[in-house]
């Protein structure tokens, strides 16, 4: 099924507001099954807005629109649907208690601009909104049963009443597709890379029912493959068994299997495993362990991490020797070794990832140029030590850093 989005106001016009809602709702539909076809932007006039419906209306279903509900002058979207559905606009006295209270609870004058707020198209069903004075409305043409759904432009109003109101009346006014999707996360590699790896299978996927999408980001690429058909089972039968087989080919690259953040797929990992963790971090600072420490629940794997910036730090609370530090230097494989299994012991972890590297923009020398970092990971079978070269720019070296060192502790445990 096809909808469209209208979005009202002068300001969006203007470009002092960006028109947010759009993208949003757009996938809040999709996930609905419902496919926008266009986004239009309007005016605050009652001639642009009969326009746009006519225009929307001749093309689908279902029609979106946002803005133009506020209590003053320029807002005249409900007026101009009453209008358009050529119906009166009537007193709501339940809303206007609403109203009323919702003032009363601030402490705030109610003025008549307020009070018109609670007069609504008789035709309409009211769409109660309890985050702010103006409701959303639901008109359904008689014609053509086409609807028409009119909600606050305020974001977290109609975020609000698109989740509680208009998407469970779409589920029920509509028999749509089901859209089943899993999304797989791989890191370290290219899309172009993946997309080659995947080839002769991705030819055939759409034959299949299963649709591909690459999502990039820097150092990581997530993999969703989606279906939507009118039985949940075949759907879901499609997916799974693309992605069996994606993972097959590709599944050196990938580090979770599900919609996460690479942080939470460490967490999922080493707590299914009953693994615990610590991190040594010299020039990523504690950023690998805010990045887990961020996921609820990683308490149950993550013990603790020392920031071992300055080397006597590293001396003092991780051992590292004093003759390694001279003989290699901080930035070394010697030395994040020592980190490494220091952490891990005096933790008394499973894993200790230790780090240490010249993050730019100075620091760096010919043998060690800035964007050298050492890792090492400690870990029940040993030590394993890399080394990368990451580039010169200070703040990605470290989110590449964190990053890498996430997924080498997935690849090691899994
Ligand atoms: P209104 O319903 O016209 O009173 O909208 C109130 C406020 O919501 C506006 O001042 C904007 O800041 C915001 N707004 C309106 N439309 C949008 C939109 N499409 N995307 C994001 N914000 C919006
Ligand atoms: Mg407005």
């Amino acid at each position: 099924m096809l909808a469209e989005i209208i979005t009202i106001g002068d300001e969006l016009l203007l470009g002092q507001t960006v028109d947010t809602n759009s993208a949003w709702m757009g996938m809040q539909l999709a996930a609905h099954g419902i496919r926008v076809h266009r986004i239009t932007s309007i005016s605050d006039e009652a001639d642009a807005i009969r326009a746009a419906l006519d225009e929307s209306l001749a093309r689908v279903d279902f029609v979106l629109v946002t803005g133009g509900l506020g209590p003053t002058r320029d807002d005249i979207t409900k007026e101009t649907l009453a209008d358009y559905f050529g119906t009166d606009l009537v007193m709501d006295e339940a809303v206007l208690l609403r109203i009323t209270n919702w003032f009363a609870g601030r402490g705030f004058e109610m003025l008549e601009v307020n009070r018109h707020q609670a007069m609504l198209p008789e035709s309409c069903d009211v769409l109660i909104n309890p985050r702010g004075t103006a409701m959303g409305m639901w008109f359904e043409r008689s014609a053509d049963q086409k609807v028409v759904v009119s909600m606050p432009g305020v974001p977290y109003e109609m975020k609000g009443l698109m989740e509680e109101e208009v998407l469970p009346r779409v589920d029920q006014h509509w028999n749509l597709p089901t859209r089943y999707h899993r999304t797989i996360l791989t890191q370290g590699v290219g899309e172009s890379y993946l997309s080659e790896l995947v080839w002769d299978w991705e030819e055939g996927l759409e034959s299949r029912g299963v649709s591909i999408a690459y999502l990039p980001a820097p150092g990581q690429v997530r993999v969703r493959l989606g279906s939507v058909n009118v039985d949940a089972e075949v759907a879901k039968s499609q997916v799974e068994s693309a992605v069996a087989a994606f993972l097959a080919l590709a599944g050196d690259h990938v580090v979770s299997d599900q919609d996460e953040a690479l942080g939470a797929a460490v967490v999922r990992c080493l707590t299914e495993r009953k693994a615990t963790l610590a991190t040594a971090e010299s020039c990523t600072g504690g950023a690998i362990a805010a990045s887990i420490t961020a996921v609820p629940g990683s308490s149950a794997m993550f013990l603790g991490s020392v920031v071992a910036y300055d080397n006597r730090i590293k001396q003092s609370l991780l051992g590292v020797s004093e003759e390694a530090l001279e003989s290699h230097g901080a930035v070394s494989e010697a030395v994040v070794r020592q980190m490494a299994e220091g952490a891990k012991k005096r933790l008394g972890t499973d894993y200790a990832l230790a780090t240490s590297g010249v993050a730019g923009p100075s620091g760096g020398s010919i043998e060690k140029p800035v964007g050298t970092v050492w890792m090492a990971l400690a870990g029940p079978n040993g030590v394993e030590s890399k080394c990368l070269n990451v580039g010169n720019n200070r703040t990605r070296n470290i989110e590449r850093s964190v990053r890498e060192g996430l997924a080498w502790i997935i690849r090691t445990a899994k």
